[in-house]
C-alpha cells in the first residue's frame, strides 16, 4: 500500500484503543486516511488518536448501544463529512464455555457486542456510504466464524453471525459501490484475553477446546491483521466483495 492510497478518505475503526483496531488505525493513517478512533474506553481511544496526530480523532462509543452508535456516526460526519471505510473490529471473547455451560448473560452480552454491535454500526454508517456511492467495510470475524471448536459457544455463534452479516451486506450493496469483506484472525497478541469479564475461563471448555486452540499457537502481531484489512479496504481489492479471508498463517488450511 502506498502512503497516499487512502488520501482524502475517512476511516472509522471500532475497538481502536487496543490490539488489532489500534494497529488498523495506525495503518490507515499511515496510508493517508483521516481516522475516527472509536472505543468504549475513552483513555485508550485518546492514546491511539494522539499517537497518530492531527489526522485522527477519538470517539468514545459503545457499539452495543444504538444511541451511542448514532452519536458516533454524527461525530465522524461532523468532523470529516463522510465515511469511506468502516472497520467493524470491536469485540469481546466469552469464557470458552461449551453450549450446555455458558451462562445466559454471557451469551447475550457476547452476541450483543460482537454481532448486534457490528450490525448497529453498519446500519448507521451505510446511509452515508450510499449517499456517496462508495464504501468499503471490513469486519473482524475470527477462525471461530468458520469452525465450531475454536472458542466457546457464544463467541463462535457471534462470529458465525458476523460472517453471515458480511455476506448479506456484500450481496445487498454490490451495485451501489459498497464492498464488505471479513478477516478471520488466528491467535493474535492483543489485550483480548485479559479484557473485562473473561478472566475466569470455563475449565471444561478449555480442556475440550485446548487441543484445537493449541493448533493455532503461533501468535500473529496485530499489524499483520491491519495489513490485510488495509488491502481489503483499498482500491487494489476493488472487485473483492463478500470474501471471508483467513489471516492465520495457514491454521484453517489444515
Ligand atoms: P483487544 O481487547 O485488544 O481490543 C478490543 C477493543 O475493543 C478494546 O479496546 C475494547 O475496549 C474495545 N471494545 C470492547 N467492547 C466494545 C464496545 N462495546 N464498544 C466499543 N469498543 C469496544 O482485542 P483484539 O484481539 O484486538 O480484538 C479485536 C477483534 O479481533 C475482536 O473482534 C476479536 O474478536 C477479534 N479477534 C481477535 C483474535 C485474537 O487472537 N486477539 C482472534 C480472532 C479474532
Amino acid at each position: 500500500m502506498t502512503t497516499d492510497s487512502f488520501h482524502d478518505r475517512v476511516a472509522l475503526i471500532t475497538g481502536a484503543g487496543s490490539g488489532i483496531g489500534r494497529a488498523m488505525a495506525v495503518a490507515f493513517a499511515k496510508a493517508g486516511a483521516r481516522v475516527v478512533v472509536c472505543d468504549i474506553n475513552g483513555e485508550s481511544a485518546e492514546r491511539t488518536a494522539s499517537g497518530i496526530g492531527d489526522t485522527a480523532i477519538a470517539a468514545v462509543a459503545d457499539i452495543s448501544d444504538e444511541a451511542s452508535v448514532a452519536a458516533l456516526t454524527e461525530t465522524a460526519i461532523s468532523a470529516y463529512g463522510r465515511i469511506d471505510v468502516l472497520c467493524n473490529n470491536a469485540g469481546i471473547i466469552d469464557n470458552m464455555a461449551l453450549p450446555a455451560d455458558i451462562p445466559v448473560e454471557m451469551w447475550e452480552r457476547v452476541l450483543r457486542v460482537n454481532l448486534t454491535g457490528t450490525f448497529l454500526v453498519t446500519h448507521a454508517v451505510l446511509p452515508h456510504m450510499l449517499r456517496e456511492g462508495r464504501g468499503a467495510i471490513v469486519n473482524t470475524a475470527s477462525e471461530a466464524g468458520i469452525r465450531g471448536g475454536a472458542a466457546g459457544a457464544a463467541y463462535t455463534a457471534s462470529k458465525h453471525g458476523v460472517v453471515g452479516l458480511t455476506r448479506s451486506v456484500a450481496w445487498a450493496y454490490a451495485k451501489e459501490g459498497i464492498r464488505c469483506n471479513a478477516i478471520l484472525p488466528g491467535p493474535t497478541l492483543t489485550g483480548i484475553a485479559t479484557a473485562e469479564g473473561v478472566r475466569d475461563f470455563d475449565p471444561a471448555g478449555i480442556t475440550r477446546l485446548g487441543p484445537v486452540l493449541a493448533l493455532g499457537e503461533q501468535m500473529a502481531q496485530p499489524e499483520q491483521m491491519a495489513d490485510a484489512a488495509l488491502f481489503l479496504a483499498s482500491d487494489a481489492a476493488s472487485f473483492v466483495n463478500g470474501a471471508i479471508v483467513p489471516v492465520d498463517g495457514g491454521w484453517s488450511a489444515g
